[in-house]
């Protein structure tokens, strides 16, 4: 067995080379474009460095535990395309008991060991008489192994197997990187595909969903027409334009108009909530009185035969805001009917009141004018009535939803009320909100901007003060 050369360097030549084969490693990580290649690149420049006359790197196959050659460096041309083929059996041949074992198997001398003259004729051939085996290891098992090859029979300086031993950890470190890198573009491109994909569907969803409240806002155009002849024809002869009516006549007629007249509150609402979705809806804010429309909201709602007491809350003086007075109308009317609808006997309260916007913090970002300047009105409509379970408090404002069970079937209503009422409130730029306990009361509070969004306080008129 011959020394190695390398005994002979000072210790920090033996520094320096590991320096430089983590370089070289690092650089073939920067360099390759798939990850495979790292070892290739990396061999090249490695096996110089070391000394060796040719090396080859072998990782385990997944499905059948064998290794394969993924990378080699120097080999003699007639096994190159042999290569592609040559397959270890784990635990076999110096190789396959690096990996075996996870250890560095050192072959000092092939021919003075009789155990490997299996190995001789393959050795000669490649002209060889040492080889190093070091196992790839990236967790806890080795993933393969790297085996570097020597003319000379040599065995290795504590210098050189540090550097093999870096020379294999590093590039197994690297190599797992660069396979993760890949996965993880892969990933990437699968989210990216995905994302795509997604997008498509929603733009479909979308165009679906227009192209069914298109359909919805004609049919529904197209329902008022003739709704409207019934209408007028009932009317006509309840009015006895075709001659008197006898009682079971005015009876039936009279049946006639109050279906019609539901049938014409759920097209008209069906019309304005598909308007709202496909933002045709037109908001003409003017300048108004919060509690003039609670009044006329009020006595527009209130029903014919009342069972509950009402009364309204707010300071005498008026509360402007600056709004479209017959979509707040509108809410305000169908928060009032509900509360009468699910309060057979007992309290209604409608107040009407000043609060500073929902989303001033009372601190303006610049120290001018704060955000939310003019802040908002809040209408609350209280009632004593049926009340709403904390599970229905949300659904309630879906379109078509009603608080399921006989107790409030027979109250009869469309379930389109509070979802109109929400889409209106939202393009006003407010919202409503309810706080409710079952077999107690609700109360439902609109909250609307005193200013629309964009106008300028000052533009607002001057107000009395508040007292509420
Ligand atoms: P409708 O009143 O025509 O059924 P809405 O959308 O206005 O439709 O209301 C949806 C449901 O919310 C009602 O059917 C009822 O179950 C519940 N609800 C609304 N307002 C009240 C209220 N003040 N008290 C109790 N339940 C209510």
């Amino acid at each position: 067995m011959i020394e190695s050369p390398e005994t002979a360097r000072p210790p920090s030549t033996g520094s320096l080379r590991e320096l430089q084969a983590a370089r070289e490693i690092a650089h073939a990580f920067l360099r390759a474009r798939a990850p495979g290649e790292v070892y290739n690149l990396a061999l090249e420049k490695v096996v110089p460095l070391v000394g060796a006359a040719f090396a080859s790197v072998f990782l385990r196959q997944p499905e059948d535990d064998l290794l394969r050659v993924v990378a080699v460096h120097n080999w003699p041309q007639a096994y190159a395309s042999y290569l592609s083929e040559m397959r270890v059996r784990i635990g076999n041949g110096p190789t396959g008991r690096a990996v075996a074992e996870n250890r560095v198997i050192e072959i000092f001398d092939v021919f003075a060991d009789p155990a490997l003259e299996d190995w001789w004729d393959a050795a000669r051939e490649l002209d060889y008489a040492s080889s190093v085996s070091l196992p790839l290891v990236t967790h806890t098992e080795p993933a393969g192994a790297i085996t570097f090859y020597f003319r000379e029979p040599e065995r290795l300086s504590e210098a050189d197997r540090s550097l093999l031993r870096l020379v294999a950890d590093q590039l197994a470190a690297t190599a797992e990187k660069a396979y993760l890198i890949e996965d993880l573009q892969r990933a990437n491109e699968k989210l990216r595909e995905q994302n795509v994909e997604l997008e498509a569907r929603y733009r479909e969803a979308d165009e679906a969903r227009r192209l069914k409240s298109e359909f919805l806002a004609n049919v529904s155009h197209e329902l008022r027409t003739p709704l409207t002849a019934i209408l007028g024809f009932a009317y006509l002869l309840r009015e006895g334009f075709s001659g008197a009516l006898h009682g079971e006549q005015a009876a039936s007629i009279a049946r006639i108009e109050s279906a019609a007249n539901t049938l014409m509150v759920l097209i008209n609402d069906l019309l304005d909530l598909t308007h709202l979705t496909l933002g045709r809806t037109t908001v003409e804010p003017e300048e108004c009185d919060a509690t003039a429309l609670a009044r006329a909201a009020l006595s527009a709602a209130r029903p014919s035969v009342v069972g509950a007491e009402v009364r309204t809350q707010a300071a005498p003086e008026p509360i402007s805001v600056r709004t479209d007075p017959v979509h707040v109308l509108r809410i305000l009317q169908n928060l009032i009917s509900n509360a009468f609808k699910f309060t057979p006997n007992g309290q209604i309260t409608i107040r009407v009141r000043k609060a500073p916007a929902a989303s001033d913090d009372g601190s303006a970002e610049d120290g001018s004018v704060p955000a939310a300047a003019g802040g908002d009105v809040i209408w609350e409509i209280e009632d004593t009535g049926i009340g709403i379970a904390p599970t229905d408090q949300e659904a309630i404002f879906d379109e078509f939803r009603q608080v399921d069970g006989s107790a409030t079937r027979r109250y009869g209503g469309t379930g389109l009320g509070l979802a109109l009422s929400r889409a209106l409130a939202r393009r006003l730029g407010g919202d409503i909100s309810v706080r409710s306990e079952l077999g107690t009361g609700s109360v439902f509070s609109l909250c609307i901007p005193r200013q629309p969004a964009g106008a300028s306080v000052a533009s607002a008129p001057p107000e009395a003060p508040n007292g509420s």
